[in-house]
């Protein structure tokens, strides 16, 4: 059972020069070639590209950060031109759009003074070597309206684990809108709960259970507290990244499931197969290929509606390296 067949598919935003848009500085773009063949096919993409939107034009003098690291201004390289404010003023517009966009995640170009969302260079006003740790213009702006959202650069996308932990958070976030879209009930937080369990031990025990308090006490307060509550310490646990040690323990949960019905011999290979994982010796799509084996075959139905057993599409082979 694929759990994301019946969710809308995610729309994720994403600087437009990634795609393949000619908005860059020098009239050019910078496409990714993962983003635009693979992940498309199974998410839509909202371009954003802050600069155009200010209205530098197309090809433009470059930009860069100057100044504080916290708050820093966006200059032309060479001419000193000061374009602050009105890029300020645009985000402002431009975020209360997004704000009316079902968007469950964002994709930022790497170390862009505009767009990047970590390491970008910002220079000392009275000139000299830059630093390297400042955020992006825009970025900036976005992650401070938009806290909950998983964010991540073209550039960390090409670490698979961190590719795998980005697109399950967004498949999760989708799925959550999904939540916040259709009637609110208490019944419908712990069912999202319930099938968001493993999915969640893989990232942050102590959140596992520090949101299965939350959701067993939901009464007890007003639902839209607990609904928001939940919502901002899920994404919050979810930015912890899903390690093999911590796949291997949820691994071993869900062979528990079975203890019955396995026979030794079957037991043996799961716990050999959940080994070779933890060493590094297979992909995690092995070991959770035959545990969805034995969940089909004795028709486990709570393991069935696990997300942690079909967290994305397969075809995104998120989970086959190693
Ligand atoms: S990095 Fe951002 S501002 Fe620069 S071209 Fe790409 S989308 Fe536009």
């Amino acid at each position: 059972m694929n759990t994301n067949n019946s969710t809308p598919r995610p729309l994720v935003g994403i600087s437009a020069c990634l795609l393949g848009e000619n908005v860059r500085y020098n009239g050019g773009h910078q496409r990714d070639r993962y983003i635009c063949d693979t992940l498309a096919n199974f998410v839509d993409f909202l371009p954003v590209c802050p600069e155009v939107g200010t209205g530098m034009g197309i090809p433009r003098e470059p930009v860069r950060l100057v100044g504080d690291l916290d708050n820093p201004r966006l200059v032309g390289r060479e001419s000193g031109e000061d374009w602050s404010e009105r890029m300020d003023s645009w985000s402002a517009k431009k975020l209360d759009a997004l704000t009316e966009e079902p968007i469950c995640a964002f994709i930022f170009k790497a170390k862009s003074p505009s767009s990047g969302m970590r390491q970008v260079k910002v220079y000392p006003p009275e000139g000299g070597q830059p630093r390297y740790n400042g955020v992006g213009f825009f970025a900036a702006r976005f992650m401070q309206r938009f806290p909950m959202l998983p964010v991540e650069d073209d550039g960390r996308l090409h670490d698979a684990v961190i590719r795998e932990n980005f697109i399950s958070r967004l498949f999760t976030f989708n799925r959550w809108l999904e939540l916040l879209s259709g009637p609110q009930t208490v019944g419908a937080l712990v069912d999202f709960h319930t099938r968001h369990k493993l999915l969640l031990m893989s990232h942050n025990v102590e959140a596992y259970r520090r949101l299965g308090k939350l959701v067993a006490h939901a009464k007890e307060q007003p639902l839209e507290d607990a609904i928001a509550q939940y919502g901002e310490e899920l994404f919050s646990a979810m930015q912890l990244k899903a390690t093999p040690k911590k796949h291997s323990n949820v691994l071993q949960h869900v062979m528990g499931y079975f203890k019955r019905q396995l026979t030794p011999d079957e037991k043996q290979e799961c716990v050999e197969i959940i080994d070779a994982y933890r060493n590094g010796l297979v992909p995690l799509i092995v070991p959770v290929t035959l545990l969805n084996h034995y969940v089909r075959k004795y028709d486990n139905e709570y393991l069935q509606q696990q997300v942690y057993m079909h967290p994305h599409p397969l075809e995104l082979k998120l989970r086959n390296q190693v």
